[in-house]
């Protein structure tokens, strides 16, 4: 049985606001709503109404432009996203995080603002979004305001929004445009699952940056390295910044072994791409 609530679905950004500024606090809004709606259902999350956010067309809008970067919308899918002619060009790094994130089905529901706000320390796209710069975009009826992702998370399922906010779009700026980039997930099994550890590395010109997910709270992002590390130095430095635990799909020995081993694939496969 669902929890009862009531379901709207504002045709603006000023009415999705409006009723966010009355109503925040007893509302939750929703963009695909493969995470949201599982909640519910447990009954972990009880919000008095329901705010679909499919109905603002400005939501649906993915762009890029060689001065601001990459935007990508609250409602774009990760489908589109994958898809997308100047994440395929610009920012592999994000496709292959993206193409790793349950099924084809799922992701023609799933967004990346979904998978960010939900802060699971398992989310497939904060890693990728950390080591390229994102931004998200948080809108109220007071304003705008925007902030790296890297802050925006602050623990596990854990973040800045506001009650009345929305994220309206994430930007990742063209800084580590070209670079090139790769995404490895340990999962349990073959086909579609959560990520038990997950390493995200970007290279361009004489820096690599890399990100780990499930790992600790939220995701790391270590400090950029020179292109001429040693697989070592980079293993040492990651080792010495997660905190992985033991649970239910694997051990904290385990979870820091393949750390060390994804980073080792990364590297030759970038030093290859480069
Ligand atoms: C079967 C299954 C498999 C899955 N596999 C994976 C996987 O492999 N990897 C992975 O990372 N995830 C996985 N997920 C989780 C989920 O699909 C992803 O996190 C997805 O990206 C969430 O996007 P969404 O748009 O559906 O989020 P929603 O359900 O719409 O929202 C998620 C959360 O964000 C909030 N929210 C949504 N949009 C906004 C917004 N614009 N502004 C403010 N708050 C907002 C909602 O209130 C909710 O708290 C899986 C889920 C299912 C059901």
């Amino acid at each position: 049985m669902l929890h009862d609530f009531s379901y709207h679905r504002p045709s603006s950004m000023k009415e999705a606001l409006d009723f966010l500024a009355q109503n925040g606090p007893k509302t939750a809004v929703f963009s695909g709503g493969t995470d949201l709606f599982v909640v519910i259902r447990a009954g972990v999350a009880k919000p008095a109404h329901v705010l679909d956010l499919k109905g603002i067309p400005e939501l649906g809008k993915i762009s890029w432009d060689k001065t601001e970067g990459l935007s990508v919308g609250a409602c774009v899918t990760i489908n589109t996203l994958t898809e997308y002619p100047a994440v395929r060009e610009h920012f592999p790094v994000l496709r292959s995080a993206g193409e790793e994130l349950a099924t084809f089905q799922l992701r023609n529901r799933a967004t990346m603002v979904g998978n960010v706000v939900t802060a699971s320390p398992c989310g497939d796209m904060g890693s990728p979004l950390m080591v390229l710069g994102g931004e998200v975009v948080l809108a109220s009826s007071s304003g705008e305001r925007r902030m790296p992702l890297s802050e925006f998370i602050t623990g596990v399922k854990r973040t800045l929004i506001r009650p009345d906010e929305v994220v309206s779009r994430i930007v990742v700026p063209p800084t580590w445009a070209g670079a090139v980039g790769g995404y490895h997930k340990l999962k349990r099994i073959k086909g579609h699952d959560l990520g038990v550890v997950a390493v995200a590395m970007v290279r361009k010109e004489n820096t690599i940056r890399c990100a780990i997910s499930s790992a600790a709270p939220t995701p790391v992002l270590l400090p950029d390295l020179a292109a001429t590390s040693s697989v070592e130095d980079v293993q040492k430095k990651a080792q010495s910044m997660i905190s992985p635990i033991d649970d239910v799909r694997c051990t904290k020995e385990y979870r820091s072994f393949m750390v060390d081993i994804f980073i080792k694939r990364l590297m030759k496969e970038l030093e290859a791409a480069a």
